[in-house]
């Protein structure tokens, strides 16, 4: 299949392209507020063209929710008894629990211990902890370095700032023919982690780049939020709009490890995000993993809450959660890689045209129409013979008004986008046209 070739050619370049993207944005503290989120919407914004930049402040309700206040650290470090420093936030912002209020005193080992978290089954990892709605503090450790603490005193020293601010995060829109949208969120508020978080924000500004010089029947919107509570803001000021537009969402996570590909299903499973999102995997990765709604973690959560009922479902490679690196230092550059990173955004482009492409149809002759008078058989012969015949039968068989693209893929067997190649054959044949609008429905 030709698009298939092409996807193959271009892969290495993309692959390098969101790795060399998410290596920039790697070292950078993001938490759900605070500076480190403003300058990754920066950085993305080189990529995605006219990401705009929203600030929300502090205390704004957001449906049952309140923007919190924003948080900015300049540095922190517990120091030995021997005067050593350990958990240094400058070399790993992963040492410092996020949200944690300023501090500076002097405490013994026992004391320490109850600030403290590590992973006795990963002893050499660093784990990631947060705190966002209760004021604490608190470091994250190896267990090995933890291990070798001894008895004395340690300094304790937090210089973070926590007060009113903005929640920040960035929205990029283009206009199609129609005003209905294909919705794609990802979230900006881990810090050094690469597939749990940076896949997801990379391979959107990427897949918007692509978007915006590619023709477009639908308009897209793309955000780039904080998880949870920049979700929620997002949607407390623009649910009316999105609700009356948006007709298929993707919410992008986990999406750079080299595993097979997950999809987690809206609420109810049947929105038109779930049927484009598990006919294209169905071809692209037969080994796919289907999840329910039940199953959900990043923001589709959101996305789906009663009366919110955005058609929205989640896509990721190994589920968060699923991979033994979650939330720890070993989610770093090398747990992602450019390959992994290309067939996502392989993935999702096939997502977006096969969305592109998804109409109905209707044969416009009364009973099996006789094809080699028209051609189509001789010109059949050179694109791979009988079993080609066969589909183009077997798809026509099908094109009665009521289904669409995704339906008869689903009761044929064949992927959508070689479907749309063959109606634009037959439609030039003149035995096919588009069903009106008003034809039942079926799907
Ligand atoms: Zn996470």
């Amino acid at each position: 299949m030709q698009f298939l070739q092409t996807l193959q050619d271009e892969s290495n370049d993309i692959g390098a392209s969101i790795y060399g993207l998410a290596s920039e944005l790697f070292p950078i503290n993001r938490s759900i507020t605070g500076d480190g989120v403003r300058e990754t919407l920066k950085i993305l914004k080189i990529v995605c063209p006219g990401l705009a930049v929203h600030e929300v402040p502090s205390g704004t309700k957001a449906f049952d929710w309140t923007v919190p206040k924003e948080w900015n650290v300049r540095e922190a470090f517990i120091e030995r008894p021997d005067g050593r420093r350990i958990a240094e936030f400058l070399k790993n912002n992963l040492h410092l629990v996020g949200y944690s209020t300023p501090v500076d005193c002097l405490m013994p080992l026992a004391e320490l211990q109850k600030y403290l978290h590590s992973l006795p089954h990963m002893p050499s990892a660093v784990p990631y902890v947060t705190s966002y709605y209760e004021e604490r503090f608190g470091f994250c450790l190896s267990h090995e370095e933890r291990a070798s603490l001894t008895e004395g005193e340690y300094r304790v020293y937090i210089d973070s700032e926590l007060k009113d601010g903005a929640l920040a995060y960035g929205e990029a829109v283009f206009p199609g023919e129609s005003d209905e949208e294909i919705f794609f969120s990802a979230y900006i508020c881990h810090p050094s982690m690469a597939n749990d978080n940076l896949s997801g924000p990379c391979i959107a500004a990427h897949v918007a780049a692509w978007v915006a010089d590619a023709p477009r029947r639908y308009s897209y919107r793309f955000v780039f939020v904080p998880e949870t509570i920049g979700s929620i803001t997002y949607m407390s000021r623009n649910l009316d709009a999105l609700k009356s537009r948006v007709i298929a969402g993707f919410n992008l996570s986990c999406l750079g490890d080299p595993g097979h590909f997950s999809y987690i299903a809206s609420r109810y499973a049947n929105t038109l995000a779930d049927r484009a999102a598990k006919s294209v995997l169905k071809f692209f990765d037969a080994n796919f993993k289907s999840f329910s709604f039940l199953c959900r973690g990043s923001d589709e959560r959101q996305y789906n809450a009663p009366g919110v009922d955005l058609p929205l479902c989640g896509l990721t490679r190994t589920r968060f959660g699923d991979f033994p690196q979650y939330h720890t230092s070993a989610d770093d550059m090398n747990f992602i890689t450019p390959d992994a990173l290309a067939g996502s955004f392989a993935l999702i482009r096939e997502i977006v045209e096969s969305l592109e492409a998804n109409r109905r149809y209707r044969v416009k002759t009364l009973c099996e129409p006789q094809l080699s008078p028209r051609g189509l058989y001789p010109s059949m012969g050179t694109r791979g013979s009988a079993w080609e015949a066969r589909s183009i039968m077997n798809f026509m068989a099908y094109c009665d008004g009521a289904n669409d693209l995704f339906r008869v893929s689903e009761i044929i067997g064949e992927p959508a986008l070689k479907l749309a190649d063959i109606a634009k054959i037959l439609i030039d044949a003149e035995l096919l046209e588009e069903a009106p609008a008003n034809d039942e429905v079926i799907l």
